[in-house]
């Protein structure tokens, strides 16, 4: 039988009613732990040679469906859930490295994964390098004879370049690189990495697969096994599993990915053309607009467009302030993909982190807002922006 396809692989892939009772939705085990019924069984299962559960930091049944699912969504042999997108970020990367080792990452990063690189060079000797990554020679420039991962962010947080995941994967192949790619702007239903090569896919769950705004998380996924079997110890003893009842929301919240990204991906392409047209608006930078730079490169490798735009306005940062203070509908907030329309201000909020020079080097300039569009009636967003921008 043909497999199906994603949309009902989002609902329905690794659960069967019939062996919980019929239950339509999958159970919630909210446990820390799991007895045995013999010491011998104990004993077993300490040794691994028992599929018995132990304890929820090493397993539970319902992180390990949504793992599952996540796993057949992004194409990999094995999933790892945490307790935030942060959590995976750093045990992935403290899994494939070590001190002397190197990371070739993309110009423009996430601010705490910025952060935390910055940490793992200062304290632990794993340094890296910022690449634009425009091509297979600009990696090589980038990198090192210790080079063993390159971490890319596509579409680029928060300015929206996007980086051609095919030239990444043919210089990483040729040097025996392991890619890994942040993919929470896209979720698996808009874009697949590991389908064009990738090793790890990693999401903030937190963002669109999680959708309402109520839960921090995060999920790598493997295209191997064995990778996954690599990072499995590391997040045991660092400890950063997610918890049950926020896996079994994020199954909840996938049920609906396809449908919430099909319209927020249709309210940002409308938002993003309101504002192209705004005389208050100096650029915008939205993946799926024709007069993006790298639209050729975002529509060969993503579905659409999705719902983050990011726009800079006229004048400095107390106008872009400005803007934010007089918006009603529209909530000011970080994070991003809830159903509710946020905007945030990143020079001073989600990149504040980042030290000036290499901010501006990124493209964050301190008129530059960040928009995730959401799910309300588009003309009321666009109404909302209308009268903040005056
Ligand atoms: C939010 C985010 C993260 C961090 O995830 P948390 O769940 O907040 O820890 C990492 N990468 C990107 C692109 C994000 O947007």
């Amino acid at each position: 039988m043909k497999r199906p396809n994603l949309e009902t692989l989002l609902i329905h892939h690794g659960y069967e009613a019939k062996e919980y009772g019929g239950s339509l939705t999958p159970p919630l085990f909210q446990t820390s732990t799991y007895t045995f019924e013999t010491a011998k069984q104990g004993e077993l299962s300490f040794r691994g040679e028992s599929n018995q559960y132990i304890y929820s930091r090493l397993g539970n049944p319902t992180v390990q469906l949504l793992e599952e699912r996540m796993a057949v969504l992004e194409g990999g042999a094995d999933a790892l859930a945490f307790g935030s997108g942060m959590a995976a970020v750093s045990t992935v990367l403290l899994s494939l490295l070590k001190t002397g080792d190197h990371i070739v990452c993309s110009k423009g990063l996430y601010g705490c994964t910025y952060g935390l690189l910055e940490m793992l060079q200062e304290r632990f000797g794993i340094t890296h390098t910022l690449c634009d990554m425009k091509s297979e020679n600009d990696l090589l420039h980038a990198s090192t004879l210790n080079t063993k991962v390159v971490f890319v962010e596509t579409p680029i947080n928060p300015t929206m370049q996007i980086i051609d995941l095919q030239i990444v994967v043919s210089a990483a192949k040729k040097q025996g690189w392991i890619t890994v790619v942040d993919n929470t702007f896209c979720s698996p239903y808009l874009q697949n990495p590991l389908a064009l090569g990738c090793d790890v896919v990693l999401h903030s769950a937190t963002k669109y697969i999680c959708g309402h705004g109520d839960v921090v998380a995060g999920i790598a996924v493997c295209k191997t096994a064995a990778l996954a079997e690599c990072m499995r110890p590391m997040r045991k003893d660092t400890g950063g599993i997610m918890s049950p009842f926020d896996a079994w929301l994020l199954l909840r919240g996938l049920k609906t990915l396809a449908v919430r990204m099909d319209r927020h991906s249709a309210n940002a392409i409308k938002v993003a053309t309101f504002l192209k047209e705004h005389p208050a608006v100096e650029n915008v930078y939205y993946p799926f607009s024709t007069d993006h730079p790298d639209y050729h490169i975002a529509t060969k490798q993503m579905k659409q467009g999705a719902g983050v735009i990011s726009f800079t306005i006229h004048g400095d940062m107390e106008k872009a302030q400005a803007v934010m203070d007089r918006l009603e509908l529209i909530s000011i907030a970080v994070s991003l993909g809830d159903a509710e329309t946020l905007i945030q201000h990143p020079a001073t909020m989600t990149h504040a982190v980042v030290p000036k020079t290499i901010r501006e080097q990124m493209g964050i300039h301190d008129n530059l807002l960040r928009l995730s569009v959401g799910l309300e009636a588009c003309e009321d967003i666009v109404k909302d922006l209308e009268k903040a921008l005056g």
